[in-house]
């Protein structure tokens, strides 16, 4: 048994970035960057009116009421080409470019129209006001965005203004989901009681497309050599391969025999964890393979452990998908044994916005609903003492958007 960290590192050291391509920026949102983005403009692109109504000479407007003669308009789109001079003013609209000359904006709302031809600002206005001087939000050449970003709607927003039409972005990682065992069904077959719906492979491909991955669906199959041999003989092109179930020590724990006679190497077997202990590491023909318990808890853990780290490193992301926050104990737990344990938990912001995390009193492993009604995970390192509430505990917190 090895500990979680060093399962983590041995895995990363198998898992190398991937190549990247030129992808329109609209697309680009959940997607990481592979190379910097630059300003290709400035922004604004010229002095530019913050405000509907009228451009003026700052030198014009003190003391008020002051009459000023209105010789045309600067519409959005369209620049007034002209010079504004001495007790003139212009009209313009948010975003309009500054007439040459003008250096103020009166707000509409400060301003009366005696003629179709002379606006009477009502309102003293400091000079300079409402305008966006050229460059204030960005200049031609800055850097906007890292590589290693994964753009968000807001990234997106900032790349297409600084003007770009594409961006240079990581392929997505292949990963392959191929669960066994003698007993599955596809959703909606269920009719026996030995029979178990296959919950993983939605689960799991769920995931790793959230994660930014493409998750390559294998049939899945029973718990035969023969039938897990040909299904790896015949696996399609891809970066990584999860296998779920057969992982243990049991008679029909035949995954990792099935491999080896197609080649692959074990890195690592069993972790010190808990759930998910009989998860097995190695590579087939450099391709990383995972394989992960059956049971839906262990598996979905070794995958938020392992899985999405290893996609984090093909995408060369700069942040790591799961984070673990601190949370503030309501409830009580025991002592923890040698494994590193993991347990779900309902979690909240208390009054003050401190994250509180309760642990469900269901933790067996093979228990579905009680996962789905989890906010978190509490993390208990290896012989970690009992803990009661009020104490500190790192939390593995879905996050509100339900990422994972
Ligand atoms: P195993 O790891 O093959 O020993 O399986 C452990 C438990 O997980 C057994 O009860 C299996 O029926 C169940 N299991 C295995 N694979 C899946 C799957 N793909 N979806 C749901 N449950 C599974
Ligand atoms: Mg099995």
């Amino acid at each position: 048994m090895i500990a979680v960290d060093e399962a983590k590192s041995r895995i990363l050291a198998r898992v190398n970035i991937l190549e990247s391509a030129s992808l329109d920026v609209g697309k680009c949102c959940g997607r990481v960057l592979a190379s910097d983005v630059a300003a290709l403009r400035d922004q604004p692109p010229a002095n530019a009116s913050a405000m509907d109504g009228y451009a003026v000479r700052g030198d014009d407007v003190a003391p008020t009421p002051v009459r000023l003669r209105l010789i045309g308009e600067a519409p959005a789109g369209s620049m007034f080409d002209g010079t504004l001079n001495a007790g003139e003013a212009v009209r313009v609209f948010t975003g309009s470019v500054m007439p040459d000359g003008s250096d103020t904006v009166i707000m509409q709302e400060n301003t009366e129209r005696p003629d179709d031809n002379h606006v009477t600002i009502t309102v003293e206005t400091k000079p300079g006001r409402h305008v966006r001087l050229m460059g204030h939000d960005f200049k031609r050449g800055d850097t906007l965005i890292k590589t290693g970003t994964r753009l968000s709607p807001r990234h997106v927003g900032l790349a297409a203004a600084a003007n770009n039409a594409a961006l240079d972005i990581r392929r997505k990682p292949r990963i392959g989901v191929l669960s066994t065992g003698d007993e599955l069904v596809a959703p909606g077959q269920a009719e026996r009681p030995d029979q178990i719906v296959n919950s993983n492979t939605p689960m799991l491909a769920s995931l790793i497309k959230r994660a930014g991955g493409k998750p390559v669906v294998i049939p899945f199959v029973g718990d035969t050599r023969a039938q897990l041999e040909a299904a790896i003989k015949a696996l399609p092109e891809m970066d990584m391969l999860i296998t779920i179930g057969g992982a243990s020590v049991g008679r029909y724990d035949l995954v990792q025999d099935s491999l080896s006679a197609n080649g692959f190497e074990l890195d690592f077997w069993k972790i010190a964890m808990r759930p998910g202990k009989p998860v097995f590491f190695g590579t087939l023909d450099k391709m990383p393979v995972l394989g992960l318990p059956g049971n839906p808890v262990s598996s979905i853990v070794g995958a938020y452990l392992f899985l999405l780290s290893a996609i984090d490193k093909f995408l060369g992301a700069n942040a790591e998908t799961v984070r673990t926050i601190a949370a503030v104990l309501d409830g009580a737990i025991s002592e923890n044994g040698g494994r590193q344990a993991y347990l779900r938990a309902k979690a909240h912001q208390n009054v003050d916005g401190c994250m509180v995390a309760s642990p469900i009193s269901d933790q067996d492993s093979a228990a579905l609903n009680s996962l789905s009604n989890a906010d978190g995970f509490i993390c208990r390192p290896p012989n970690a003492k009992a803990a009661v509430s009020g104490d500190r505990v790192p939390l593995l917190f879905f996050g509100e958007f339900g990422l994972i």
